[in-house]
C-alpha cells in the first residue's frame, strides 16, 4: 500500500521506514528497493485485506490522479473490513467506491466486492488482453469484438471500465479535421459580443470586406490513454459466451473528473451534459 499511518498520519514509504497499517493495526515495514514502486508491507509479508493486490505502476498511476484523502480508504461494514483503491464521498453524503483490478479476478470474487462497496465503479487494467479487443467507431458510440473474451469480467453488474493502452485505439477523428467550423457570421460593423469574448475569428474576403466568424472547436480525439465503458455485451447463444457489444471510449482523465463530480452537488446543466456528452459512466 502507499500510505502508512506514522502517529496517525498517511505517511508514503521511505527507506527505513516503520509505519503502522491503517486496516488492521499492524506493523508495516517500508519496501523501497529500486525496481518495484516504493510501498508499504505488513511485517508478516501477507496483506489483511485478501481483496489487496501488489502495488503496481498501473495501481498508483490510477490512485494519484485522485486526491491524496481518496486513496486506500479504509472501509469498514460489520466485522468486516477493507481497504477501497479510491473512494470518493459524494455530495449526497454516501461513498462511491472505484475498484481497481490489474490482475484476474473470480465471478466469485467480483460479487463480494460489488455487495461489499455497492456504489462503485470497477476499472480493469487491460493491457494484458488489449490485442484481442477490436473497437470499431460507430460514431455516437463504439462497438467492440473481443477474441477469447475473460468471462469472469463480464459478470460484474457495477459500471465497468477496461484500462486499454493506446496502440490499439483507432482514432475517432482523422487528423486532417479542420480546427474550427465555422457556423455563423456577419460583417464587421455588426460586430458583437462574439468578438468582445473572443468567441470569434476576423477573416478578410476577396473583396476586402471584414468579417467575423464564430468558432467553435471540433473535437479531434487523439487519445492518449483510453478507457472503454462496457455498456452493453451481447451472449452469442451458450450463457456467457459473449465476444461483442457496445460502450464508450473515453480518456482516463475525463473519466476522472467525471468521478470526481460526484462530490458536487448535480446542476440542472450538468445533468444535460450528461444526456448529450456521452459521458462513459452515466448508467450509475
Ligand atoms: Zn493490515
Amino acid at each position: 500500500m502507499q500510505y502508512g499511518l506514522i502517529a496517525g498520519e498517511r505517511t508514503k514509504a521511505y527507506p527505513g521506514g516503520k509505519a503502522v497499517c491503517p486496516t488492521c493495526g499492524e506493523e508495516l515495514v517500508a519496501k523501497c528497493g529500486s525496481i518495484k514502486i516504493w510501498h508499504w508491507s505488513h511485517k508478516s509479508d501477507s496483506d489483511c485485506d485478501k481483496w489487496s493486490e501488489g502495488e503496481t505502476e498501473w495501481h498508483l498511476g490510477w490512485k494519484n490522479m485522485f486526491p491524496k484523502e481518496l486513496q486506500e480508504v479504509v472501509i469498514k461494514k460489520g466485522d468486516v473490513i477493507h481497504r477501497a483503491d479510491v473512494c470518493i464521498p459524494t455530495w449526497d453524503g454516501k461513498q462511491f467506491v472505484v475498484e481497481l483490478q490489474h490482475s484476474p479476478i473470480s465471478p466469485e470474487e467480483i460479487k463480494e466486492r460489488e455487495e461489499f462497496y455497492e456504489d462503485m465503479v470497477w476499472i480493469f487494467d487491460a493491457q494484458d488482453f488489449a490485442d484481442n479487443f477490436k473497437i470499431t467507431d460507430k460514431g455516437e458510440y463504439q462497438s467492440f469484438y473481443w477474441r477469447y473474451p475473460r468471462k469472469s469480467l463480464m459478470t460484474t453488474t457495477k459500471p465497468t471500465l477496461f484500462h486499454l493502452p493506446d496502440t490499439v485505439i483507432h482514432h475517432r477523428h482523422s487528423v486532417d479535421v479542420p480546427p474550427y467550423n465555422y457556423e455563423k457570421w456577419g460583417t464587421w460593423d455588426e460586430y458583437s459580443t462574439y468578438v468582445k469574448e473572443n468567441l470569434c475569428d476576423l477573416k478578410i474576403l476577396d473583396n476586402g470586406q471584414r468579417i467575423w466568424v464564430v468558432k467553435h472547436t471540433v473535437v479531434s480525439t487523439t487519445y492518449q490513454d483510453n478507457v472503454f465503458y462496457i455498456q452493453k455485451h451481447y451472449d452469442s447463444g451458450k450463457e456467457g459466451n459473449f465476444k461483442t457489444g457496445w460502450g464508450y471510449l473515453d480518456c482516463s482523465g475525463d473519466v476522472v473528473s467525471y468521478l470526481l463530480s460526484k462530490m458536487d452537488k448535480p446542476r440542472f446543466f450538468k445533468s444535460l451534459d450528461r444526456q448529450t456528452n456521452k459521458n462513459p459512466i452515466t448508467c450509475v
